[in-house]
């Protein structure tokens, strides 16, 4: 096999939409394996299925995956020594490699209609066997096959399966896999519009290209046995295959792109602020694993660390509360400015706070330590508008907790204490130092301390029992709000 610098890795999207978790963690392999080996990573954009095309897929895939903090070599964007790279300006291509096939007889023109094959199938399945193309075009002579074309039937491209034959590969990942080449019927390598089926057009691909090393996602596994003998007709050395586990549900079941549990797509991560760094970390897991029981992996620690040999076989499971917690990890460990970067806009397209442009300094200073505030707690940045809501609404809705904590009977006398001293302070003094400093006040006026003090305090005007740092919650909250909110408990 190829030495190291001479490995060459592709991630050959369909773009058929938005780039989803699946393919993600297939270009992140495909990226951790080229780059470990010092070799070369190529992005080829397989866009040959029409029907499935849209348009901005192509943006969405190398947004994406500029997005999750990968660079490649050669691709659309950035060119490359076997340009181009989207399968569509790649006609001519496959053309010439289509003329040996048929001249070899590897390859066939059929003319069967619709009509026709769906009666073969009809045909073989009640006699109860498997589907597959019964071959009518398989020996036609040239007189058949210019009545057809006078008929004005459009051929497409066969290929002609070897009848008998088994064909193997070494998995990097399952290990040995055959199939037997009887199992597949002849099977349309061009379509009659001229334009090559995947199964055709990416061994053509991946051998021009020169990749040493396919590794992508397991329901391509069925995908090989036609491909190898497309690389057997033309005398070619397949590349290494890895095929990557399924992706499960937390329930174990395979991920389908309808469950709601998961977010699936990686653009709605970026929109919900997580951090790329985090969401890499996390994909990287799906399926791989160095060993041992470390979890958290930098960008340069999981190329150094990357191998085939450590990829499961088995599916992997997507558990949801992993990604929260390690998503939550990098948060506390980014810097604040960033963490602002990451929260702010959600608090203003929540309509909590003015569009950034016409924030005052006050208010960017205030925003900016509410997030503090939360910084340690957030597992997302949206997330930051759920847990500030006590701070924006009009009053506090207690929750059960709360309820019985105002309850108790020191209540009035410790919420009476605080508001007398916030009104007997000048407005300057309501800072966090200064709240510390009624709160202590109040200690000494109504003997009360630790929980009977606080907890009162805190569930009267947070609605909760349980927080961040009471004084700077306090502070956040404003003199104004928390005056207001002692004379509406103490009045009502
Ligand atoms: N274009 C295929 C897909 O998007 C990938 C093919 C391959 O990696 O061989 O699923």
């Amino acid at each position: 096999m190829s030495g190291k610098g001479t490995v060459r890795v592709r991630y050959a999207p369909s773009p058929t939409g938005h780039l989803h978790i699946g393919g993600a963690r297939t270009a992140l392999f495909d990226y951790l394996w080229a780059r470990n080996q010092g070799g070369r990573f190529v992005i080829r954009i397989e866009d040959t299925d029409q029907s499935r095309h849209v348009e901005t897929g192509i943006d969405s895939q190398l947004n994406g995956l500029k997005w999750l903090g990968l660079d490649w070599d050669e691709s659309v964007d950035v060119g490359g020594p076997y340009a181009p790279y989207r399968q569509l300006e790649r006609l001519d291509i496959y053309k010439s490699y289509t003329e040996k096939l048929l001249a070899s007889g590897h390859a066939y023109y059929c003319y069967c209609t619709e009509e026709e094959i769906e009666a073969d199938r009809a045909a073989q399945e009640a006699r109860g066997e498997m589907p597959r193309y019964g071959g009518r075009c398989r020996t036609i002579g040239p007189e058949q096959a210019e009545a057809f074309r006078s008929e004005g039937r459009k051929p497409a491209i066969r290929f002609r399966v070897p009848a008998g034959k088994t064909y193997g590969f070494d998995d990097q990942i399952r290990g040995r896999i055959e199939f037997q080449a009887d199992d597949v019927g002849d099977w349309v390598m061009v379509r009659p519009d001229g334009i090559p089926t995947y199964n055709y057009a990416v061994v053509i691909d991946d051998r021009e290209m020169r990749i040493t090393h396919v590794i992508r996602g397991e329901e391509h596994l069925s995908n090989t046995p036609r491909q190898l003998m497309v690389y057997e007709a033309l005398g070619a050395e397949p590349p290494v295959f890895a095929h990557l586990p399924l992706i499960l549900s937390t329930d174990r079941k395979k991920m389908s792109k309808r469950d709601e549990s998961i977010i699936q797509f990686i653009e709605q991560y970026r929109d919900l602020g997580y951090l790329p760094e985090a969401v890499v970390n996390f994909i990287a897991l799906l399926g791989w694993s160095p060993g041992g029981e470390q979890e958290i992996f930098s960008k340069e620690e999981l190329i150094e660390q990357f191998s085939l040999e450590r990829i499961t076989k088995s599916g992997a499971v997507f558990d949801t509360e992993k990604l929260a917690w390690m998503n939550n990890h990098y948060i506390k460990k980014t810097d604040l400015p960033r963490v602002v970067e990451l929260t702010l806009p959600h608090l203003i397209k929540a309509g909590r706070l003015p569009a950034e442009a016409e924030m005052t300094a006050e208010q960017k200073d205030w925003a900016t330590a509410l997030i503090a505030l939360y910084q340690e707690q957030l597992q997302y940045g949206a997330q930051i508008v759920e847990l500030t809501e006590l701070f924006f609404a009009d009053e506090p809705q207690l929750d059960e907790e709360a309820q019985a904590a105002v309850a108790e009977e020191q209540v009035p006398a410790v919420l009476r204490s605080f508001l007398t001293a916030i009104e007997a302070a000048p407005a300057e003094e309501y800072t966090v130092e200064g709240i510390k400093a009624m709160l202590k006040t109040v200690q000494t006026e109504t003997g009360y301390k630790g929980k009977q003090l606080f907890m009162p305090i805190r569930a009267a005007l947070t609605g909760q029992t349980h927080g961040r740092d009471l004084n700077q919650t306090l502070w956040l909250l404003g003199r104004g709000k928390v005056m207001a909110r002692l004379r509406e408990r103490l009045d009502g």
